[in-house]
């Protein structure tokens, strides 16, 4: 029999208290439509099942014959090393990984759940932010060197995460540099609100910046990053602090906002330019930490064929650019000032006699999981 075409997918994005959505046509892999519906649970639609029942009507005409819905799933642990069709194994699988995203977790399965009574009969795939990492990553990047029981009984590990976001632009920046996927060697950067870094080597992930949570790597709008784990002891013990504060205090009010009082790149960029101390600092941190993973990586891939840039920050923000560039010199990388004035498209950075290019490539995780929903479907 020959296989059904998967043409018309929607991807959702199904948060705590938001739903967001994207319709693609895949045969053009153009975007139909797209929408946020926000206030799940508080004010505006009562669950998730709501939610989309709003999208639906808001959809009109266009959601009739959704071929396939693709979702973002946060963890996928050690057991989805790549998207999967969420069947009734595969849901309870990912179930038991609850523990590891307990705030996003729910509301992620909530919506593949929701979608099964809305789009009777239409295939639901999970796209999971950690499967390009946890696919390839050597024990010896994954692993703490803490007593292997925790990694055993707890799954304390790393994990990484932004996983589809790195795919995306490692596809790109291939078909880019004209090479296939399994041969490119990249350090990928993806610098948002949220950032971290990836080691690709043969177009598989052999490191990334964040952990077993995304607390890890960068400095980020209002995540710490890096930090030697007995400091935070040392604040916990000196401020009494329960781990739940500890959690908000590390994830909701350091980074960039603790440091310059703005989670905001923009305002950051704005306060350092006019002379603020801080916001000098906080930039410097930032970019500071950046080249150093790019250094460390680049070692561990064995030479990057690019180094490539994606997020709000990365795509947008030529002063952070600089300032991670200006610091990459012993590499042979050159900017080309002129070329980084550019904003949210793909284009080279580094000077004509840079010994690696950098090259800007805006990501596009939805896109990247209408792919992975083709893709599952037509195994
Ligand atoms: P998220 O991780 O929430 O998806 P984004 O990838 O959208 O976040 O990135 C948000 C960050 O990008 C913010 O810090 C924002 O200030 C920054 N940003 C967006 N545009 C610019 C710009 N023109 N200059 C500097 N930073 C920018």
């Amino acid at each position: 029999m020959k296989q059904k075409e998967i043409r018309k997918v929607l991807v959702v994005n199904s948060g705590s208290s938001s739903l967001k959505y994207q319709l693609f046509d895949m045969k053009s892999e153009t975007r139909l439509a797209k929408g946020l519906v926000e206030r799940i649970g508080c004010g505006g639609p009562k669950d998730h099942a709501a939610a989309l029942a709003q999208v639906v009507a808001d959809l009109g005409d266009a959601a009739k014959g959704i071929d396939a819905i693709g979702h973002r799933i946060l963890h996928g642990g050690e057991v989805f090393t790549d998207s999967a069709l969420m069947t009734k194994a595969n849901m309870a699988k990912a179930k038991k990984l609850v523990k590891f995203g307990p705030l996003h977790m729910p509301a992620n399965l909530g919506g593949i759940e929701a979608c099964e009574k809305i789009f009777k009969g239409v295939p639901n795939v999970g796209v999971f932010d950690t499967a390009f990492h946890i696919a390839t990553m050597p024990d010896c990047a994954g692993m703490y060197a803490i007593d292997p029981k925790y990694y055993k009984k707890m799954g304390i590990r790393k994990y990484g995460f932004h996983g589809t976001s790195h795919k995306f632009i490692t596809q790109a920046a291939a078909k880019f540099l004209k090479k296939p996927v399994s041969r490119v060697n990249l350090v990928t950067c993806h610098l948002g609100n949220g950032s971290s870094l990836a080691a690709i080597k043969n177009g598989g992930v052999v490191d990334t910046s964040m952990g077993l949570t995304p607390l890890a790597g960068m400095v980020m709008g209002t995540r710490c990053g890096d930090i030697d784990a007995a400091a935070v002891l040392a604040i916990m013990e000196a401020e009494k602090r329960t781990p739940a504060e500890m959690d908000t205090i590390l994830n909701k009010k350091s980074g960039l906002l603790a440091l310059a009082g703005s989670s905001d790149c923009r305002d950051i960029c704005a306060k350092a330019e006019k002379g603020d101390k801080a916001a000098e600092l906080a930039l410097e941190m930032l970019a500071y930490r950046v080249a150093l993973y790019i250094g460390a990586y680049n070692t561990v891939i064995g030479g990057a064929d690019a180094i490539v840039m994606t997020g709000g920050i990365g795509e947008n923000s030529k002063e952070v650019r600089e300032r991670i560039i200006r610091r990459l010199g012993a590499l042979g990388i050159k900017l080309d000032p002129k070329a980084n004035q550019v904003r949210g498209e793909l284009k080279v950075i580094s000077a004509r006699g840079s010994k690696i290019p950098v090259v800007i490539i805006p990501t596009n995780e939805e896109l990247m999981i209408a792919r992975d929903t083709v893709k599952v479907l037509s195994k």
